[in-house]
């Protein structure tokens, strides 16, 4: 028999521009779609979940995050990106086995899950075998997330690679593509994360086709630093391989005509405001961004330093933004950027840019029931004013009652489901335990500066305040 929900008597925020909130309304659902939504539905049949003094939201997404880092929070909180690039991509990386990665993979997706995030961009570059895809894969899995495993195509340092080249991963990419993941309905569906481009252009090029070959979504790291040649945009662009399958991260030393390149093409672009202010990669884009009409979503990007939670990276953005523009206006006689249109970059805008838009990132009829109970009656929520607007503005991950994925409740009254919270906990502590003691501990983890110019080209090594202007 059909499984059926009744939510019943919330302020229902749809997201759906041809869709307008509803007050006090119900929403159906039928074998994990939105089959009907207005008010005084009929309950006939169905498991009644009375929600007065609640909000319903479309369900968050993250499209830039390194779950796989779950296991290092706290440890970057005053970490630069070089900093991070030391400990994380040179030295961490090659010793995470694959039940890190399945601990850090796991509990950083319930973490997304118990914040209200229903679907995410899974970053995972730090695969070093194929026994590392498979466990990062089954930690998404196991945690109920929908995502996009984005298999990672960038080498660690590791002194004996189980991938000798580039055509051993991309032969992985292909195995998983034609078994767990050949499905472009399921809940984890692949993607692919390229390596930085500052490796030989024939790799990039290679990466690129190989990707496309697939038929799967495809993500990379892009201008967040200064760099002496051509940028990745402008280097894709010569080559006639830029496209709407492209989410393009930080960007934050894009030009205009990289900006209007992607736009053109139909790319889109996350921004992960937290790391990019903390750590020295330039200032968020998002301003720029949408006033170049790149479709523009956001990311919470490196949890080991920052939060794992979306509505923080909202209001960071918006903000950082606004004072910015601001700073340049003098008093200024009006807000350009709109806090609803934050709300938007999390929703409809970032499930388009994956390709989801037609099955999720908005309530509507026919959509999946991908959506979150926020607690509209806390304190910090009352009296709620403009229902979009006060979640952009004072909502926070604590008002996540609960939350489904495809029809299905993984968080209930503030309770993750179907998974022991505690055992999950001991797992990533044990992952962050093996991982600090392999390396020789914390005050081994920045003492590789001098090796990151073996992987990258860091520019000047500054970010110049080019950026930080109209
Ligand atoms: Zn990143």
């Amino acid at each position: 028999m059909a499984e059926r929900w009744l939510l019943q008597g919330a302020t229902v925020v749809t997201g759906a521009p041809e869709h307008e909130d509803l007050p006090c309304g119900d929403l159906l659902i039928e074998d994990g779609l939105i089959v009907a939504m207005g008010r005084g539905l009929s309950a006939e049949g169905c498991q009644v979940l009375p929600l007065t003094g609640k909000l319903v939201m479309p369900g968050l997404i993250d499209t830039h995050r390194h779950t796989w880092q779950t296991p290092l929070r706290g440890l970057g909180a005053d970490w630069t990106v070089m900093d991070y690039l030391a400990a994380v991509r040179v030295k961490l990386s090659p010793v995470f086995r694959p039940e890190d990665l399945h601990a850090g993979t796991l509990a950083g997706a319930l973490e997304a899950l118990d914040a209200g995030i229903t679907t995410l961009v899974d970053y995972s570059h730090c695969i070093s075998s194929p026994e590392h895809a498979d466990a990062a894969l089954q930690g998404l899995q196991d945690s109920g997330i929908q995502a996009l495993f984005a298999y990672g195509f960038a080498p660690g340092p590791e002194p004996s690679p189980a991938f000798p080249s580039p055509e051993h991963r991309f032969a992985d990419a292909r195995r998983l593509r034609a078994g767990p993941l050949s499905s472009d309905s399921g809940r984890v569906r692949l993607g692919i994360a390229l390596t930085e481009m500052q490796v030989p252009w024939e790799q990039s090029r290679a990466e690129v086709h190989t990707a496309r070959a697939l038929g799967v979504p495809i993500s990379l790291h892009c201008s967040a630093w200064p760099v002496t040649g051509p940028s990745e945009v402008e280097q894709l662009a010569r080559e006639g391989l830029l496209g709407p399958d492209l989410l393009f991260v930080h960007c934050t030393f894009s030009g205009d005509e990289d900006l209007a390149r992607i736009a053109n093409s139909g790319g889109s672009i996350s921004a992960t405001p937290e790391s990019e202010l903390q750590m020295g990669m330039g200032f968020p884009i998002v301003g720029r961004a949408l006033r170049a009409g790149v479709r523009t979503t956001l990311g919470c990007d490196v949890v080991a330093s920052n939060g794992g939670e979306l509505f923080t990276a909202m209001r960071l953005a918006l903000q950082s933004e606004r004072g910015r523009a601001n700073a340049l206006a003098g008093l200024p006689r009006r807000l350009d950027l709109k806090a609803r249109q934050l709300l938007r970059m999390v929703t409809q805008d970032a499930a388009d840019a994956i390709g989801l838009g037609a099955i999720t990132g908005s309530l509507r009829p026919g959509k999946q029931a991908d959506l979150v109970v926020l607690s509209a009656d806390s304190l910090n929520l009352s009296p709620l004013g403009a229902p979009r607007d006060a979640i952009v503005m004072q909502a926070h991950a604590g008002n996540v009652e609960s939350v489904m994925v495809r029809g299905k409740l993984v968080k209930h009254r503030g309770v993750l489901l179907g998974t022991e919270v505690s055992a999950v906990r001991r797992q990533v502590l044990r992952a962050r335990d093996a991982v600090l003691e392999r390396v020789g501990g914390m005050s081994a983890l920045l003492a590789e500066h001098a090796r990151l110019e073996e992987h990258w080209d860091l520019g000047a090594g500054r970010a110049p305040g080019a950026t930080v202007s109209r």
